[in-house]
Parts: C-alpha cells; structure tokens; sequence
C-alpha cells in the first residue's frame, strides 16, 4: 500500500519525513504508516499547483480535454473497484457493501463532472442584455485557481470525488488533505490519476494531521479556495482563517438532522428509513437523521418495532458477509460517543436499546446501535451532533410543534418528512430551515442535485452544477462598440 505523499506528479517522501499510524477500527492493529507532511510540503504541492494552474495550462484546455481525464480517472477507479472498496473497509470500518456502493459513486461523480466540464464549453460565457446600446457585455465563467480540499473520515474517497472532480471539470488545480485516519483510498485515487497520465501538479494529495497539514493548506496564499467537510469548530476556524486573505471558502458541516414521521405511515417502512437514516456508516454521517419525532399516536408501536429491529442489526467486521453495522472509525470517536450516551442516561434520557459495546467484540471499536428515549430538549444528546449509531426518538402531537421542534437547532444541513399525506409532507417540507429535505425516505444522495446545510451547517453547496460552481468565477467583459467618442472630459 502507498505511504507516500503526491506532489507534482511524483510520489515524494515528506520533507521532514514524518508518519501517523493508519489503524484498522475493527481490530485496532496497525496496518500500516502514511507520511505526515508538514507546511513545507505542503508550499511544494501549493507551489506545483500554481504552476500547472498559471503556467502549464489545465485551465486553458476545453472543457471536453479536461472531461477525457475526467473520464478515464472515473474508468481507473471502477477498474479497481473491489480493490479499492477493501482499502476503505480496512481503513474507515464500514462494511464492504457499503463501501462498494461509495466507491461506484466516486467513480460516478467524475463522470457527472466530466459532462459539466464539456457543458462549460458552451455555457461558460452568457451574453448579458445591456439598455445602453454603445456596449456590449457577457459574463464568463473562469476557474478560481488553486483549491485547497480538506475532507473527513466518514466517506473518505466519496468525498474526496466531491471535491476533486468538480474542482478539476472548472479547471482549478487541487491539493487535496485527507484525514490522517483515513488515507489509503485517496492515495489510490492519486495512484490513477498518476496513471492515467493527469499533467502534473493538477491533483496533489499530501497525507498528515489536520493541524500542521490542514492548517499549511487553510494558511497558504498561494491557494485560492478552500473547500471543507468536517467538524463545525473546524470549519469555523478555517472560515475566520480564510477571511485574511478574502478566500472563497465552502463548508460542509454537522447537522442534528430531524426525521418526522406522521401516524399515516407504513410503520415498517417508516421503521426502515429511520434505521437507514441513522445507522448507515455506523452513523457517521453528517446528514444523519438522528433525532425522529413520531406521532404520538403510533409513537409506542413504531417505537417497539425500531428497537426490534435494531436488536437484530449483525454487527462486525465490514470485510464479513451479512455484517450490516462495523466498528466506529477511531478510538477517539468510540470514546466521544460512549461519553455522548453516558452524558444522555446523566441527563434523564432512557437508553431503550444499545449504548454499549457488544458481547464477545473485546476489541475494535465496536458499540451496539442505540435508541435514546425522554431525552431533555435541552441536553447534549438532543442539541449536539454524536456522530454514531444513536438516534432520540420523540412523540408530537400536532405539525406545528413537529416543525418547530425540528427547527429548534443550530443546524441545518436535512431534514426528513414522512406520510402519505403528499400536502402535508410538501408542506413540512417547505417549512424545515434545512439545505436537503428528504420525503418519505432518509439519506439517499444524488450527485446531480445540490447538498449542503442551512445555519452552522455550512456555507455553500456541492454536487450538481451547484458543485461546479464552487470553482468557479464570473467576469464581466463589457466592450465600448461605437465609434463616436465618449466625450466627457474631451468635448
Ligand atoms: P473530526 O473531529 O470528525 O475528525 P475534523 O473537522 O477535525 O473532524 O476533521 C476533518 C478534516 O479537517 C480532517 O482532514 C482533519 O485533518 C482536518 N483538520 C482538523 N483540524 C484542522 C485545522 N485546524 N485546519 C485544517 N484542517 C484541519
């Protein structure tokens, strides 16, 4: 497996020649080391990316140059899909099918990127319809130049597509930070670009801890745009960093996404999109909708099939058949979470399934998926992002406390609604203050519409051409078409 840092179309050893450990969650032995870059690694690939952006031309080739590219890295990821897939189990935990699933997506998302790119030949420039005749303007777009992509360890070579794909179909050129505990699938990802012959400097991927490598990338002023998922403090900080010097900055952040279900439902269907909305990826999912509001009238019957079903999620190690719930990525994220559930019991919520380790899994960083019930509005585990199998489940009464309970958060990135009352849904659904609003499901992704949240949840919006356009600049050129002098100062 790769351990080296891709910079420049090379793979280089960092600078100072530092390492951080990849551990496998699902046995906590180390798999391997990757290199930790530090700032002066990170000015190299900066500086290989200015080059191939100022200099070398990727941003003056058509869009359709830059689809082929586009194209062949989406037909090397699927060309070694399985292979990559097992990486990302070994690495983030989840199971195979999942990760599967994320890798054929990946691939997707290049292919979606390189139709936009070949779009942007025909619609980059927009003649704008001016009341003074004398001139003629159009707006063009231009890429922004160097983005700096900071991505976490929840959907590590998916999120890594979010960001590399519609940054290359602009034209910019990319160095791209993936989280130190999930590496090995963007270092692949680097491995096919190398090999499908992408110009150097176009993709730079510099492996490390997101304080001195991220921070190199969010402090450097040879980037133009940062583009981020991650934790909201995080992001915060990487906003107020960027405003020094006037970076376009995209975040994508937590969420405490609300799931409202009406007494109209299909209970079993309900109680598989709940499941689906919070257990998927162990939870680990920004998107998650981990708090769900239930009817009261069907609350204690909808409630009882929830916490029979989620007994009977098999949960192991994601390389296993049938394995439907792996291991939580990190120690750290197995602790954070176990605390968040201690803090809930602490708080008066009563733990109605789950919230420990399962039997007979002494090692890896397993945790039974959990059910909090009577949770406190005001504590943590109803306010804060867990970010782990652990959903609160509340009854309502009417649709207005419905809603105004699920737009009591900071957050605001989904929202899910479900009842086969098609107004009612489209009505909840217009009132949720949330950037991606499901009806009648939770958490299906689609790379042609945008995703990104409301309030603290983010700024910005990825995928789609929403994504596009997140590397993009607009220029106005307006031109003086008459020959009759101007005459203000020369009469
Ligand atoms: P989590 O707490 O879930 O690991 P983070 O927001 O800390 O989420 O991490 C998301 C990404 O941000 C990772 O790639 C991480 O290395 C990076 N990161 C963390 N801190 C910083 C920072 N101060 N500046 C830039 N990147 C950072």
């Amino acid at each position: 497996m790769r351990n080296e840092l891709y910079i420049d179309g090379q793979w280089v050893k960092p600078v100072k020649g530092g390492t951080c450990d990849v551990i496998n969650p699902a046995t906590e032995e180390l798999i391997q080391t990757i290199s930790a870059a530090t700032a002066e690694d990170v000015d190299i690939a900066v500086k290989a990316a200015r080059r191939a952006f100022d200099r070398d031309g990727w941003p003056k080739l058509t869009g359709a140059q830059r689809a082929k590219y586009l194209r062949a890295i989406a037909d090397g990821i699927r060309a070694r899909q399985s292979e990559i897939a097992k990486l990302e189990v070994l690495d983030n935990g989840k199971p195979f099918p999942e990760a599967d699933w994320d890798i054929a997506d990946a691939a997707g998302c290049f292919d979606f990127y390189a139709g936009l790119a070949e779009e942007l030949d025909k619609n980059a420039e927009e003649v704008i319809a001016l009341a003074d005749d004398r001139f003629t303007s159009k707006a063009v777009k231009e890429p922004i130049g160097v983005a700096g992509a900071i991505i976490p360890w929840n959907y590590p070579l998916l999120m890594a597509a979010w960001k590399v794909a519609p940054a290359l179909a602009a034209g910019c050129t990319v160095v791209l930070k993936p989280a130190e505990q999930t590496s090995l699938t963007a270092l692949e990802l680097a491995a096919v670009a190398d090999e499908i012959g992408l110009p150097a400097g176009v993709l730079n991927i510099v492996t490390g801890a997101g304080l001195v490598a991220g921070q190199a990338i969010v402090d450097h002023k040879g980037v133009d745009k940062l583009a981020f998922t991650g934790s909201g403090p995080v992001g915060s900080k990487i906003m107020a960093a960027a405003a020094r010097d006037i970076k376009r900055v995209s975040l994508e952040l937590g969420g405490k996404s609300p799931f409202v279900v009406f007494d109209d439902v299909d209970i079993e269907q309900a109680v598989e999109w709940i499941m689906f909305g919070i257990f998927w990826n162990q939870g680990q999912v920004c998107s998650a909708t981990s708090r769900v509001l239930v009817h009261e009238a069907i609350y204690e019957a909808l409630l009882a099939r929830l916490i029979e079903e989620t007994e009977k999620i098999t949960i192991g190690n994601g390389m296993d058949d049938g394995v439907l719930l792996g291991p939580l990525v990190s120690k750290r994220q197995h602790e954070q979470v176990v605390a968040a559930i201690e803090g809930a019991s602490k708080a008066g919520a009563i733990v109605a399934c789950g919230g420990t380790r399962p039997e007979g899994f002494d090692k890896g960083y397993y945790l039974r998926p959990t059910i909090l019930t009577d949770v406190p509005l005001d504590s943590d585990a109803w306010v804060e992002e867990i970010f782990g199998p652990v959903v609160c489940v509340k009854p309502f009464k009417t649709e207005e406390e419905a809603i105004d309970l699920a737009n009591d958060s900071r957050f605001g990135l989904a929202a899910a609604v479900m009842s086969k009352d098609d107004i009612r849904a489209e009505r909840v659904a217009a009132a949720f203050r949330a950037g991606i609003v499901w009806i009648n499901c939770s958490q299906p992704t689609f790379t042609e519409a945008p995703w990104g949240g409301y309030k603290e949840s983010g700024i910005g919006r990825e995928l789609g051409r929403w994504g596009l356009e997140n590397y993009l600049e607009t220029k106005q050129i307006t031109k003086y078409v008459t020959d009759k002098p101007w005459g203000w100062y020369i009469k």
